[in-house]
């Protein structure tokens, strides 16, 4: 179901311009309009839901599947070296726009992306409570 004034609703309409890159049942993909590099695509569910929160397992599972066509092209096509893929749920996590998506991002040696923490050990103690908190009782 479209969404009003969701912008990846109207690209999925084809009432705003987008490079589509591949295509199928449940999902579409399109280039990214502010690339974080070269070849930066967008995976999203035709049905409008708002982020992984809330999306469809048949979406989900959907887009996952065409993320892993998108790699193995920008591999095949691109000569990527790796990939990274990425989703945001909320402002908090940096989503802007609020229809479910997959960045799929390809990788080079020589590019100019970082990873966005620093790994350090954590303390044990808090590690084993945050997983005790997670763990389905
Ligand atoms: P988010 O910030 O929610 O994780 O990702 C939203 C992405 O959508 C951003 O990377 C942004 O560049 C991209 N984007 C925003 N508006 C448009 C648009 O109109 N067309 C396309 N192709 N991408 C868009
Ligand atoms: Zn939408």
């Amino acid at each position: 179901m479209a969404e009003e004034d969701c912008i990846f609703c109207k690209i999925v309409a084809g009432e705003l311009p987008s490079t589509i890159v591949d295509e199928d049942e449940r999902t579409i993909a399109f280039m990214d309009i502010n690339p974080a590099v070269r070849g930066h695509v967008l995976v999203v569910p035709r049905a409008h839901s708002r982020n992984l929160f809330d999306v469809p397992e048949e979406d989900l599972v959907a887009c996952a599947i065409a993320s892993q066509r998108i790699v193995r092209r920008m591999r095949d096509a691109l000569g990527a070296e790796g990939a990274n893929i990425l989703s945001a749920a909320e402002p908090v996590a940096w989503q802007t726009v609020f229809h479910f998506h997959i960045h799929v991002i390809p990788r080079n040696r020589d590019d100019p992306l970082k990873l966005p923490w620093v790994p350090a050990a954590g303390d044990m103690d808090e590690i084993k409570a945050a997983g005790a908190e997670l763990t389905r009782g």
